[in-house]
């Protein structure tokens, strides 16, 4: 689970994050919505320090990672990380791209890190791209490797940032089918995403944020039925 408590963070003078608290238990998927500059990444980027917090605290499974003492490392193994850019090794094969961080981060043999590679390539449908390298693959199918990559890790959650926003339109559903049966296999997903559709259907609950706040939450089906605060539904009126 993750349990972030009154997290506040500033860049300067700018505070990005004005108290968020937001309970995410196991199996969930959440999903964030709302307008550029609300702080939805830098709210995901908080959540495995990416970004430090300025006050506030945040749980990993009971694990406090905005505590000095806590090997925060350990902690963002747990966490997988899909980003907007894909953030592939141009020089590496895929199977290179899927193995570097197992072999120097979990300490696996080359077979043993090869063996898992190839399971996570198949559950996102890539097993005949293993020696491709990236600048020969689609947008969809680098982005299915950058899944795969994080999946590799085996964390117990992901966060996602806009992971089909930099793709050409006909290739938005690969990616979100490929998020669709993570969620069905429960994989715990924080989600920032422009895609209502998948939010309805695949998201347990959905987060409008405004202005460094959570300013609403609720069922998906509700939310974007019947939003409740106006600037929920004007943000809605302007992205259905
Ligand atoms: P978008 O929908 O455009 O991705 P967002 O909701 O993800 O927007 P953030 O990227 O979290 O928004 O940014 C929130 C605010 O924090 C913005 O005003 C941004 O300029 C500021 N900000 C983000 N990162 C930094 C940084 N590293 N240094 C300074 N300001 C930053
Ligand atoms: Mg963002």
């Amino acid at each position: 689970a993750i349990d972030i408590q009154g997290l506040v963070k500033s860049f300067g003078d700018n505070e990005v994050l004005k108290g968020i608290d937001l309970t995410v238990v196991g199996g969930e998927v959440v999903c964030i919505i709302g307008p550029s500059g609300s702080g939805k990444s830098t709210l995901l980027r908080s959540v495995n320090l990416l970004e430090e917090p300025t006050g506030g605290h945040i749980l990993i499974e009971g694990i406090d990672v905005t505590d000095e003492e806590t090997d925060i490392d350990r902690v963002r193994q747990r966490i997988g990380m899909v980003f907007q850019s894909f953030n592939l090794f141009p020089h590496m094969s895929v199977l290179g791209n899927l193995t570097i961080a197992q072999r120097r981060v979990k300490k696996r043999s080359k077979e043993e890190a090869e063996q898992v590679a190839r399971e996570m390539l198949s559950r996102v449908g890539l097993s005949e791209k293993a020696d491709a390298f990236p600048s020969h693959l689609s947008g969809g199918q680098q982005q299915r490797v950058a899944i795969a990559r994080a999946l590799c890790m085996n964390p117990d959650m992901m966060l996602f940032d806009e992971p089909t926003s930099a793709l050409d339109p006909e290739l938005v559903g690969e990616v979100l089918q490929v998020m669709r049966q993570l969620a069905d296999e429960g994989m715990t997903m924080l989600v920032v995403t422009h895609e209502m559709g998948f939010a309805r259907e695949v998201g347990s609950r959905l987060i409008f944020m405004d202005g460094g706040y959570i300013l609403e939450q609720g069922d998906p089906r509700e939310v974007l039925a019947n939003p409740q605060h106006p600037r929920t539904q004007d943000f809605l009126s302007r992205v259905l």
